[in-house]
């Protein structure tokens, strides 16, 4: 409530810029880990554009995002995800590899999505919004591409082991 008195406060009575006063108004944790926050709004170039404020919460919102699992059948809730984010989490969340304890479904650790935009506060980050569907299930597409770039080489790996073996 605080936060949007403030916002209304600097937008219509110090007629600051309203994108950056919903930022300095609303980068708070308390209230961002519970649900983003929307703005949609017309600025000075007649553009209209839809944003929203993210907190990055390593063990429910990883960037933000709400989890899905990878195969589609699983029942698997937001809930129902182990996550992990690495050595370098402190440097703003640059990796997260999530895995489903419903089915064992695994991502890879995937890197902080480009369409992420970082903010003043760490772990702090907008996006354009609505996300796409491919970005919603950013852990399953990013995975999926991982391991398409690097299935050929990991093959070839794979036949010459058993080709050793066949010699031994
Ligand atoms: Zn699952």
């Amino acid at each position: 409530m605080l936060a949007i008195i403030q916002f209304v406060k600097s937008v219509f009575m110090y007629e600051e810029d309203i994108w950056d006063s919903l930022v300095s108004s609303f980068l708070d944790h308390r209230l961002l880990s519970h649900t983003p926050v929307v703005l949609i709004y017309r600025n000075q170039q007649d553009e209209i554009l839809s944003r929203q404020l993210v907190y990055s919460v390593p063990q429910a919102r990883p960037w933000g995002l709400q989890l899905r699992c990878g195969d589609p059948y699983c029942p698997a809730l937001p809930g129902s995800f182990y996550i992990r984010g690495g050595r370098r989490q402190r440097e703003n969340h640059p990796y997260f590899k999530v895995k489903c304890l419903v089915c064992g479904w695994s991502s890879e650790y995937v890197q902080r999505p480009p369409w992420l935009m970082e903010l003043p506060k760490k772990f702090f980050f907008w996006n354009h919004y609505p996300l796409s569907k491919e970005q919603k299930m950013y852990f399953l597409f990013e995975t999926m591409r991982i391991r398409e770039n690097t299935q050929e080489p990991e093959q070839e790996a794979g036949m010459e082991e058993e080709e050793s073996m066949a010699v031994m």
